[in-house]
């Protein structure tokens, strides 16, 4: 019956409740081990200039190998710590980690590339963000150009202003500032108009469906309009076909990311690659 029915669907909705307080708490509880423990690694994903072929850009992204449970995405344990203060310890040590990882690199003698790194709201936040940033590029004797923020859209709108002032001091610092995922938040151009950005990231499900329907390539072909005319740079997410890539070079898009060019590397995976495409074109 009818009752029976809601009874049995209000018990399994109570205990699937229960269930995820209890993997939200026990992820929040291994994110402090693993940062205690050194559990967290990044790995670096090219950037490639579509026009020469040209690696100019890595974005770092977060790899966590949980003892237990294996890997775990990112897309699971980045809500779970935005929830908590949790993203401000792990995004401090992204930061200090791409600075001493560039140094490295200059050290080896590697082209320069620049790295982004991904900033939550939470992150941006914190009334001092922005000085502990300069703090850490101090600190690691960076140039502010290497490095590269990428915001989600949908982050930037909510706050607005504040978000604004925070990006305005982060652009003087010398920094690049990029719009990750564009077109999945709450797309303004108004407010796109306003914001000191350097680069706009199409989202992948735009990249994706720009093959098979015309409205995604439409998308595609005005965000690269209004950037250029707002002299910003385009990169294109998700890039996984040859089919793809050249609708994207004929459309004029700067930069491409994707599996087609490479997949997340390892610090060391990816010297040998630049390594290998330093040998190529000699
Ligand atoms: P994102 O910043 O948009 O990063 C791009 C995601 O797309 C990455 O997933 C990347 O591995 C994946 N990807 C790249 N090329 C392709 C492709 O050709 N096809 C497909 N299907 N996927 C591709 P990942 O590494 O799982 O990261 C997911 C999200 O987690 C990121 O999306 C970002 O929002 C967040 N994230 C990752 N690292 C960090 C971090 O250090 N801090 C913060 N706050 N967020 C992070
Ligand atoms: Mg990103
Ligand atoms: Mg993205
Ligand atoms: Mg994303």
């Amino acid at each position: 019956t009818a009752k029976e029915n809601g009874g049995n669907t209000y018990c399994f909705y109570t205990s699937e409740l229960k269930k995820t307080n209890e993997e939200k708490l026990y992820i929040q509880h291994s994110i402090r081990k693993a940062l205690k423990q050194n559990e967290f690694t990044l790995h670096y994903q090219p950037i490639v200039d579509i026009e020469t072929g040209d690696i100019v850009a890595v974005e770092a992204l977060l790899r966590w190998y949980h003892p237990k449970r294996g890997w775990i995405s990112p897309a699971t344990f980045i809500p779970i710590a935005e929830e908590t203060n949790l993203i401000q310890p792990i995004g401090d040590w992204v930061l200090r980690k791409v600075c001493e990882q560039s140094k490295v690199w200059r050290k080896k003698g590697l082209p320069h590339v620049q790295i982004g790194i991904n900033v939550s709201i939470k992150q941006f936040l914190q009334a001092d963000l922005v000085e502990h940033i300069e703090h850490v590029l101090r600190t690691y004797d960076l140039d502010p150009f290497c490095l590269k923020l990428e915001i989600t859209e949908s982050m930037a709108m909510h706050h607005i202003d504040y978000v604004l002032a925070q990006l305005q001091s982060l652009k003087n610092l010398g920094l690049q500032l990029a719009v990750d995922d564009f077109g999945t938040g709450y797309s303004s151009l108004n407010y796109l108009k306003k914001l000191p950005i350097d680069i706009i990231k199409i989202d992948r499900s735009f990249v994706q469906d720009m093959v098979k329907h015309s409205y995604d390539l439409s998308i595609v072909r005005a965000v690269i309009e209004v950037a250029h005319s707002l002299q910003m740079k385009v990169v294109a997410e998700g890039v996984e076909t040859e089919e793809q890539l050249a609708i994207l070079k004929r459309e004029g898009c700067d930069r491409a990311q994707g599996y087609y060019f490479s997949k997340p590397l390892s610090a060391e995976q990816f010297e040998q690659l630049v390594q290998s495409e330093k040998g190529r074109s000699h």
